[in-house]
């Protein structure tokens, strides 16, 4: 980390923004950044780690199943741990309408960095700065991917009480929430870190476009594949990720707009997909199974989400299985009584 993060740090026991560097921590690195050492609370005295340039803000009393969802992506993010050069483009279709430019000169917060995919591309294009935030192991990844952007901060929180200020012009959070054992705090807690006026996005799965996977994978998902040693659900992924790899370059190839075939299941979405390597068909298969939590949410679940609090709401069904929304935060039209308990 660099000590510039320490102008969007809170500490996440007491909520004071009172966090610094204490004087046992190893010196700068030519590139600025401090690997090891520690911060400590002026306020209530609590001190945190820095370990590997990644300062662990955690509270003491972080729910068991958030960091064993975080710990099995962490498994997914060090072993595929490359950024593609098709990320970019992703991104942009999850986050659309926001492009590239709604990102320039911004205050971004990405709840669930992941190994740092999205951190790049936003610290790239121009962000005056993102802070990254993710529960496990994979902060360390997404450091070592992004940590020669002098405008890029890594660190290990946790998105439900994030131990950042209010100071945030846009939020986002891209396939996280939905792993979340309450998607819709999760969202509450992105926006409650967004100024008044500034932006928050989402993309979450679907339950609409999605019958067969909350049918016949999910209990699988659940009783099997979610305990299993993440090794071994590599090597069973092989399999069917080959069939589907297969199924994809033989039935999915683009039309000139970048449309699927409309007859088969998942067109776009696997259109999409015709001109990926193997291995990330094999990521994405892997990826679906390991979870232990997994929300396929109805469009009347995330829609209620932007009820209060928010203005210029968009949310869009994106490719038919999954949902993408955009809004402006706007404090003042929550009534009084119910804004002197928000953060
Ligand atoms: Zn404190």
């Amino acid at each position: 980390m660099r000590t510039s993060a320490l102008e969007y740090l809170n500490c996440p026991k007491c909520g004071g923004a009172s966090l610094k560097l204490t004087g046992d921590s190893a010196p700068a690195e030519s590139d600025g950044h401090i690997l090891t050492g520690a911060l400590s609370c002026a306020n209530c005295a609590a001190n945190f780690p820095i370990r590997n340039g990644v300062p662990i803000l955690l509270p003491p009393d972080v729910a068991q199943v958030k960091l064993e969802t975080a710990s099995r992506f962490a498994e997914e993010w060090t072993r595929w741990s490359d950024l593609r050069d098709y990320y970019d483009r992703e991104f942009f279709d999850w986050v659309a309408p926001l492009g590239p430019k709604d990102f320039e000169n911004q205050v971004v917060l990405e709840g669930g960095c992941g190994k740092g995919r999205h951190t790049a591309i936003v610290a790239s294009r121009g962000a005056k700065a993102i802070v990254a935030l993710d529960l496990g192991e994979s902060a360390f990844v997404a450091f070592a991917h992004t940590r020669h952007f002098p405008n890029a901060h890594v660190i290990i929180g946790d998105l439900l009480n994030p131990p950042v200020r209010p100071v945030f012009d846009l939020a986002f959070s891209v396939g996280v929430l939905h792993h979340l054992p309450d998607p819709a705090a999760g969202f509450r807690s992105l926006a409650s870190r967004v100024r008044d006026g500034g932006r928050v996005a989402f993309w979450v799965y679907g339950q609409e476009g999605n019958e067969w996977i909350t049918r016949y994978v999910d209990p699988l998902r659940k009783a099997i594949t979610s305990r299993l040693p993440a090794a071994f659900l590599r090597a069973a992924c092989i399999p069917p990720a080959l069939l589907l790899w297969a199924a994809i370059k033989l039935l999915y190839r683009p039309d000139a707009n970048g449309r699927g075939p409309a007859k088969l299941p998942y067109g776009d979405y696997f259109a999409a997909q015709y001109h990926y390597p193997f291995d990330e068909i094999h990521a994405n298969v892997f990826d679906q199974l390991v979870t232990p939590v997994a929300f396929y949410l109805r469009e009347d679940q995330v829609r209620p989400w932007f009820a209060s609090g928010f203005r210029d709401a968009i949310l869009r069904s994106h490719r038919g299985y999954s949902w993408t929304g955009v809004a402006t935060v706007a404090r003042a039209s929550i009534p009084a009584a119910r804004r002197a308990n928000q953060p």
